[in-house]
């Protein structure tokens, strides 16, 4: 007898394929058959007249890296239809790493990845130190959900270079260490390597992530480590600096796939993403392996002066780095900054978070009851009103609070059309929702519900089989996650049952519930009726259950 029977659910088996309605058994942890009335009896039975059934949503970009070891649950994600979540993104991993590099390692996640450096200190289990004994750690403690792991390079070189990681290129003999590491971290079961040379990814005291200073023959030189056991895609979030050509010479060496980071839509150079997807698919013909992340979610964030990530990429805003209280106040308040910062705005640029839209900045939240009736109102609309330059009109308003003005500015991947053939791109995964990072500037960890939701029912972007192959088989299928991805009989039973005319994701809202009763933006899953990992349910119509079962493998055995 089946331990779970799905009686007449809308199957969606993941390939793209349209639907039927179909029963679905599960026994085992496994699909078990599906088919039209298989024989009546299970242990439990589920009623899905109505609902479909869908293969569970994999997360591909997401920072549960430190999270996950005092939080099996990974919350939100779980309750959200994601059944796998690859950690590790942009190389910001918490191993390897050495005991005197505790410290640096959670000052630059705090800065980098937005994260409460109290919460780290509070909340991290620091019992490893080789990236081997992290994943031995994730894999004693088990997880709601199954996890895959990137090594990360900011670990890797930290690991080896210390604090120098931060500051200069490596010698040959620092970069042959790496490669042990990158081999030793394959071994283990990495899913691959990760790393980033973005220029908006700055840690401790705004000194560059460690993967930063990496020069193209050390980069080359680790993508070849990674690719040494024929497994293994290399994951990088570039800078506008790093050329596609170049990431696909990484992919003619090694042999791997190359999953190129974050592909944004950005108003004030609207082609931009567009002749990189071009370059990508231009290389995929001549057969190399190169993917574009992209998003379905604008890019929305709060933010305060004491820690305003969307301009802290700037050029101009690198004197503020890292600068605290009065120091700060006076940086902020002097007419040169200002006006190096209004400059470096009005010259075009490759890719940037924050472009100088101000009216997609507004006031949140104001600190003192006088300036209340700025809430709600855009930095623009102010500037306006006040006939005076919007970057003084925040910044004035900011230190007069004493920097404690929320603001949220809607940064990227605002033009729906544009995000549409994004989406719709032969070659792009519907990813990036850096769930477990950027805690209280936003939450995009529902982004598989608002693919099904909001694209494919609300716009017809897409169909929702189409919607739920990049959601499901297209991941697994990149990452060589052999038996999961598609509801077939023999594969994984890890399954969203979801009602197909009202699921998305809720707004967010904000709780505090981090070690030490620190706050987090979250978000709830709309028309969710169900989640099982590996035959397990973990979820039912009120979200995660009280206490779900850890249900989750740690994935280390992937398809080459
Ligand atoms: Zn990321």
């Amino acid at each position: 007898m089946p331990d779970i029977l799905f009686k007449n659910a809308l199957v969606f088996d993941g390939t793209g394929s349209p639907p039927s309605v179909n029963d679905v058994a599960i026994d085992d942890g496994r699909i078990q058959g599906i088919g039209c009335d298989l024989a009546g009896t299970a242990r439990q039975i589920v009623r899905a007249d109505g609902l479909a059934l869908m293969p569970g949503i994999i997360d591909s970009h997401t920072h549960y890296d430190a999270q996950i070891t005092w939080d099996p649950y990974v919350r939100p994600s779980p309750a959200l239809g994601v059944t796998t979540a690859v950690i590790g993104n942009c190389g910001f991993t918490i191993a390897p790493c050495k005991p005197e590099d505790r410290e640096t390692t959670m000052r630059n996640l705090t800065q980098v990845e937005g994260m409460s450096l109290d919460v780290l200190r509070q909340g991290i289990v620091w019992d490893f130190e080789t990236f081997p004994e992290y994943l031995a750690q994730l894999s004693r403690k088990g997880c709601v959900i199954n996890i895959a792991a990137y090594v990360g390079h900011s670990s890797v070189r930290t690991f080896v270079m210390g604090s120098a990681a931060s500051r200069r290129a490596a010698t040959d003999q620092e970069t042959a260490s790496m490669q042990h590491l990158v081999r030793e971290a394959m071994q283990a079961g990495a899913v691959g390597f990760a790393s980033s040379t973005s220029p908006a990814h700055n840690g401790e005291g705004g000194l560059p992530m460690p993967s930063r200073l990496a020069e193209d023959r050390e980069m080359r030189a680790l993508v070849q480590a990674m690719g040494e056991c024929g497994r293994g895609v290399y994951m990088l979030t570039k800078g506008g600096h790093t050329q596609i050509s170049f990431l696909e010479s990484l992919a003619a060496d090694s042999g791997r796939p190359v999953m190129i980071a974050a592909l944004l839509h950005n108003s004030t150079n609207p082609q931009v993403v567009f002749k990189e997807l071009d370059a990508i698919a231009a290389a995929n013909e001549r057969g190399r392996k190169l993917i574009g992340q992209v998003s379905c979610c604008e890019l929305t964030m709060d933010f305060t002066m004491l820690s305003p990530y969307p301009v802290e990429g700037l050029a101009s805003w690198k004197p503020a780095l890292g600068l605290k209280g009065d120091a700060l106040k006076k940086l902020l308040a002097s007419d040169d900054f200002r006006a190096s910062v209004r400059a470096e705005l009005a010259a075009p640029s490759n890719f940037r978070l924050f472009n100088g839209e101000w009216d997609k900045v507004h006031v949140v939240e104001t600190a003192s009851a006088s300036n209340a009736s700025c809430e709600q109102r855009s930095i623009a609309d102010l500037a306006r009103d006040r006939q005076r330059d919007p970057l003084d009109v925040m910044l004035d308003l900011a230190l007069a609070e004493d920097l404690r003005t929320v603001f949220t500015a809607l940064l990227l991947n605002s033009d729906e059309a544009a995000v549409r053939r994004m989406l719709n791109h032969p070659h792009s995964l519907v990813s990036l929702s850096d769930a477990g990072a950027h805690l209280t500037f936003f939450n995009d960890a529902g982004f598989g519900l608002h693919l099904l939701g909001h694209w494919a029912r609300e716009l017809g972007a897409m169909p929702l089989s189409e919607a739920v192959r990049r959601l499901t088989s297209q991941p697994a299928r990149i990452f060589g996650m052999r038996d999961r991805g598609v509801l077939h009989e023999g594969k994984r039973a890890d399954l969203l049952l979801f009602d197909p005319g009202t699921v998305g994701r809720g707004p967010k809202r904000r709780v505090f519930d981090l070690p030490g009763g620190a706050p987090r933006l979250t978000t709830d899953g709309i028309g969710v009726y169900g989640v099982w990992v590996n035959g397990r349910m973990i979820a039912d119509r009120s979200g995660l259950l009280d206490s779900p079962p850890l249900a989750g493998e740690l994935l280390t055995a992937f398809a080459a």
